[in-house]
């Protein structure tokens, strides 16, 4: 049996309702609630990446403006996801889940081997997050209703992106709930 870890990106209210937010980002939502909840019960650790920006300074914020600014209302969770006692809540900067935060370590001491890659956006963050699980030896799955991008074309090759290059398992939520 795998060690498995859900790890949520960016679902933050500048992603989901603020700044960046896009319909699409919306739908995820209660797949996203149903898959931690499930997690909390069978002690699957569940680890929030969250961009958090410093304003003025984060290389990011030239290309998207500015989201997610520390401190901001726009960088908290999401209230339909709010972070519980017992989840982990990692900072970031960049994409990537993984990149200058305590992820990698986090992982390691709670004897992750499978990581559960859901969130924002698939071809983004998401594909950075899996990017870097992928180079420390992660297994990767992701449940197709648990994430998504700008549009269906981005959402779909993102997908296929994460299939073909890292190896991930795209498969249902529900399949995934049955095997877990
Ligand atoms: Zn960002």
């Amino acid at each position: 049996m795998s060690k498995q870890a859900v790890i949520v990106v960016d679902m933050l209210n500048d992603f989901v309702t603020g700044a960046l937010g896009c319909d699409r980002g919306r739908a995820i939502v209660p797949y996203i609630a149903k898959l931690i909840g499930e997690a909390r019960k069978k002690d699957i650790p569940v680890i929030y990446a969250n961009d958090c920006h410093i304003k003025g300074i984060d290389h990011e914020l030239k290309l998207w403006g500015d989201h997610a600014i520390k401190g901001t209302e726009g960088a908290e969770v999401i209230p339909e996801l709010k972070p519980e006692d017992g989840d982990h809540v990692i900072p970031k900067r960049r994409y990537s889940g993984f990149y200058q935060t305590d992820m990698d370590m986090l992982l390691n001491e709670l004897g992750t081997d499978t990581v559960i890659i859901t969130g924002l956006h698939a071809h983004m963050c998401c594909r950075h997050t899996a990017a870097d699980a992928y180079y420390r030896g992660y297994d990767i799955i992701v449940p197709r209703e648990t994430t998504d991008s700008f549009t269906e074309e981005d959402y779909e090759g993102g997908l296929k992106y994460l299939q073909e290059v890292y190896g991930a398992k795209i498969c249902s939520l529900d399949e995934l709930l049955a095997d877990m």
